[in-house]
């Protein structure tokens, strides 16, 4: 199987896998007690938590472990909201956000708080006039992603939060996409980030938090996390995590360069495709590209060897056209004839070059059998 879908998941780094060992394996204590091998779990996590924060490479906050980043988001948005001040009852966020976003707003916005979701040009990109003119003295929250899990855009993260915090919001930023293949620019008061986008485990994500910014929580009980996230934590997930933040530091350079030659490889390839969003503001191991009259669904199908998406894996098997496609101006048709490559680390040139030679091909034959 080719594996073209990193931005649904990527693949366990072997040393994440060998780290982990030891927690799942011999050591089995409550990080929480206060015996020797639970101070050794415990410190152990706050190895961990050190490594995240690097990787995040923003200063002066802290960090706390969640389930996931879906929760992470859903902590920053509801806690906050809780915590602002009385007039302050207003969300401003991007109609291309993740559903973490949009999904936990539309939920706040049942329960009487006014959410206001911008629109994006049709490269996919947040204008810095929009977001401004939407802002007032009532906005709580500014929510802007860094990269856009279906199309790969980078959003002008740094700028939107100096307007947000101008406006006396604060500024959310989910990171998922963006950890350990661009730079977290300066600027959010919190950011959600997961551990199974950058080669670490599923079931672990984290929420930083600037100093005076940690919203109300979320998840009530023992009082982990200080305070802010009750739950006992799970120190093999939370030592993969470590692990994959650290190599997502030191390997940084080397992943980019990785990938750079990945895309290169791949543009001579793609006659007939048109790229969905901008293609100089971009994270480039994201290649979400459609072509005319061609079903993608179907391409799926015929291809079960290879896996890759359509523009959205959240959208994929509902039926429902993406709500990013269609953000930047495309029609459903035009939406249902795109698909996403993605490729990281672990992809090799003549595997991703073989693979869209092979779609080619089945695209191709779909376009002979409707000529
Ligand atoms: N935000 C973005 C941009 C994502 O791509 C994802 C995962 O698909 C999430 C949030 C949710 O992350 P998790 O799977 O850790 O809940």
């Amino acid at each position: 199987m080719i594996y073209l879908d990193y931005q649904a998941t990527t693949p366990l780094a072997p040393e994440v896998a060998a780290a982990m060992r030891l927690w799942t394996e011999e050591k089995f204590a409550n990080p929480h007690s206060p015996s020797r091998e639970g101070r050794e779990a415990a410190a152990a996590i706050e190895v961990a938590r050190e490594q995240v924060q690097q990787a995040i490479g923003l200063g002066g906050g802290s960090l706390a472990f969640t389930g996931s980043a879906t929760e992470a988001i859903n902590w920053a948005i509801k806690g906050t909201l809780e915590k602002s001040l009385p007039g302050r009852n207003r969300i401003v966020t991007v109609a291309t956000e993740h559903a973490a976003v949009l999904d936990t707003c539309e939920w706040l916005g049942k329960r009487g708080v006014e959410v206001t979701c911008l629109p994006v040009g049709s490269d996919g990109l947040l204008s810095l006039d929009t977001l401004k003119a939407a802002l007032n003295d009532r906005v709580a929250l500014v929510a802007v992603m860094l990269v856009n899990n279906e199309i790969g855009v980078i959003q002008p993260v740094e700028e939107a939060a100096r307007i947000a915090q101008a406006a006396g919001a604060l500024m959310l930023c989910d990171a998922v996409q963006g950890l350990g293949r661009i730079e977290i620019p300066e600027g959010p008061d919190l950011v959600g980030v997961s551990a199974h986008k950058i080669y670490g485990p599923k079931g672990i994500g984290a929420l930083w938090m600037r100093k005076g910014a940690e919203p109300a929580p979320l998840i009530h009980g023992g009082g982990q996390e200080q305070g802010l996230r009750s739950g006992t934590l799970s120190p093999a997930l939370c030592t993969g995590f470590g692990v994959a933040a650290k190599l997502a530091s030191t390997q940084f350079e080397q992943d980019r360069e990785h990938v750079e030659a990945l895309w290169n490889a791949i543009m001579p390839e793609l006659d007939g495709w048109i790229v969905n969003g901008s293609t100089d503001l971009r994270y480039r191991g994201n290649l979400n590209i459609r072509r005319e009259n061609i079903d993608a669904a179907r391409l799926i199908g015929d291809l079960r060897d290879i896996a890759f998406s359509l523009g959205s894996a959240c959208a994929s098997g509902s039926g429902r056209p993406s709500h990013v496609l269609r953000a930047i101006g495309l029609s459903d048709r035009e939406a249902r004839s795109s698909i996403r490559l993605g490729f990281g680390r672990y992809t090799s040139k003549a595997e991703l070059v073989g693979a869209i030679r092979r779609i080619n091909e089945a695209a191709e034959a779909q376009e002979r059998f409707a000529a």
